[in-house]
């Protein structure tokens, strides 16, 4: 007994010896001495002494990321390990994180074109995929469509929702009509091939015409045909203020179509749309949980501005006179059994949002109403502001900005985890060129109403995972390296209302498939975009 334990306390001494000759520093050197040293890690591109946020949940780490072709093939202390690199980008004092995903936008026009595939307009604004097709109105020749961006080349990746409302009116026109069993069949067959096609989802716009002559039951239809190929359900929903329907009867629909079509289902620009509704976000965020405890997927994007951006005729003009298009709604603003009923709607319509000083015209082709208000005309004209804004829709109609949201409600839903960060981006609205870095600054550094590592996970990650979209949006070992470098300092958005076409600031480095797309904070013209197909599981 007592020798073993005389042999013991021995063993503890050399311990204690050994400490004192070999102090940590030495352990630590002889732990670096053990790194694979031989395996020399060779990548294209190493981002260096950056914050990282990777997208999930964890803690902000100082970490590098190196990238060898379009992956991400590092994650760490760079220092300990025997790197070389082609290009190393300096990420001192910046944030780093994984290239935004905006999941409403109006880019389809934008990433056809040559002139302006590039998407500048997103890339500076950190987003480095961009899903288009939303508010019902997506392509349902995907195919061709994805064929396109790959000839022509794009800036960011952008994926593809077939649209309800393109589907519809392909099968049964513009008119209030519903579709007989075999034009269901047509456009579930219309949408199928859509989505064998590689369209992520189905957008509605069931606000607008056509989209707004369907009932429930035939959205679920589709919707099922959508399930089965593992798609999504996106929607610009029946009403977001109180012109039909309601908001709380619309996010109502929404989860029903969720529930009887077994679908996740996304609801763009979530918002409370008018006064008469202002406050309504508490009770729709309850709607929206109820359903998540459920089973139910409910998720939502929003972008931060009070006005949502949308055209005169949608804005005022009740559905049942655009019937049938453009041609029968000229007819019926100009028969005078007809336009009585009209204007008294309308009038409805503008009081809905909060009136004529709240719709500020922002692109017609009659370029001296850009800029005014629709009560500054009316007044200019001397006549009523519903009678100019029929002289407008006569006349070929314009866009607007139309200023019907309270701050309560935009920040009320921001804090929702399931919400995430969308621009809907339209030509005329600063939200186009603002939005990710508009968040940032006003929510997150200025107001502290989100942390920095919420706001990324709902502009990256959480629509990336929402989307189904595979290998991006996080920061992770084997993922795409779609990644932003951003000064948390000087991270803004600079467009308004009176410019909206004023680019972001803040980005030095935009990395989309491991090509810098922004470099030093300017756009380099490398269309490193990928087409995205749904790969059905
Ligand atoms: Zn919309």
């Amino acid at each position: 007994m007592t020798n073993q334990y005389q042999k013991f306390s021995s063993v503890l001494l050399i311990v204690a010896l050994l400490a004192v000759v070999f102090p940590t520093q030495n352990y630590a050197q002889r732990r670096a001495r053990k790194a694979p040293v031989s395996e020399e890690l060779k990548l294209d591109l190493l981002i260096k002494g950056g914050l990282v946020i990777d997208g999930s949940s964890r803690a902000p780490m100082k970490n590098d990321i190196g990238i060898r072709a379009d992956r991400i093939v590092f994650v760490g202390q760079s220092a300990r390990l025997k790197v070389s690199a082609d290009r190393t980008l300096d990420a001192a004092g910046m944030i780093v994180a994984p290239g935004f995903v905006d999941p409403h936008t109006h880019t389809l026009e934008d990433l056809s074109n040559p002139k302006s595939s590039g998407n500048e307009d997103y890339l500076m604004q950190g987003v480095t995929t961009v899903i288009t097709g939303n508010d019902g109105d997506g392509p349902f020749r995907v195919a061709e469509t994805l064929k396109k961006w790959e000839r022509q080349g794009i800036g960011t990746n952008a994926a593809l929702l077939v649209g309800h409302g393109r589907v519809r009116g392909e099968v049964l026109g513009a008119g209030d009509v519903p579709p007989s069993i075999e034009q269901l069949a047509q456009m579930k067959n219309l949408t199928a091939q859509a989505m064998d096609e590689g369209a992520f989802g189905m957008s509605t716009g069931l606000y607008y015409a056509p989209g707004s002559f369907a009932k429930t039951e035939e959205v679920v239809e589709l919707a099922k045909t959508v399930a089965a190929r593992d798609g999504v359900y996106d929607t610009h929903m029946r009403d977001e203020g109180s012109y039909s329907i309601g908001l709380l009867a619309s996010i109502r629909e929404t989860i029903r179509i969720g529930r009887e079509a077994k679908i996740p289902v996304h609801i763009s620009h979530i918002k409370a749309l008018g006064k008469d509704v202002w406050g309504q976000s508490r009770q729709a965020v309850r709607l929206i949980k109820q359903a998540r405890a459920a089973g139910i997927n409910v998720t939502a994007n929003q972008y931060p501005y009070t006005a949502s951006g949308t055209n005169i005729t949608a804005a005022l003009v009740p559905r049942w006179a655009e019937a049938g298009g453009n041609a029968q709604l000229l007819q019926r603003i100009k028969d005078p059994n007809v336009r009585p009923r009209l204007v008294t709607e309308m009038e409805a319509n503008l009081k809905r949002r909060n009136g004529a000083e709240a719709i500020l015209f922002t692109r017609a082709r009659d370029c001296s109403l850009v800029g005014k208000t629709l009560g500054a005309i009316a007044l200019e004209r001397k006549k009523s502001p519903v009678e100019t804004a029929l002289d407008i829709v006569e006349g070929g109609g314009a866009g607007i900005a139309s200023f019907n949201m309270s701050e309560a409600d935009i920040e009320y839903f921001m804090k929702q985890p399931f919400v995430m960060t969308g621009s809907d981006g339209s030509s005329g609205h600063p939200r186009k060129y603002g939005t990710f870095p508009r968040k940032l600054r006003q929510y997150v550094f200025a107001k502290k109403l989100i942390t920095l590592p919420f706001a990324v996970r709902a502009s990256s990650a959480l629509t990336a995972e929402t989307f189904r979209i595979p290998e991006r949006g996080r920061l992770r070992v084997g993922y795409f390296a779609d990644i932003i470098v951003f000064d948390p300092k000087t991270v803004t958005d600079r467009a308004t209302y009176e410019q909206p076409e004023t680019l972001a600031a803040g980005m030095k480095f935009v990395v989309v498939n491991g090509k810098i797309a922004v470099d030093e904070g300017k756009y380099t013209g490398m269309l490193a975009g990928r087409a995205l197909r749904k790969i059905q599981k």
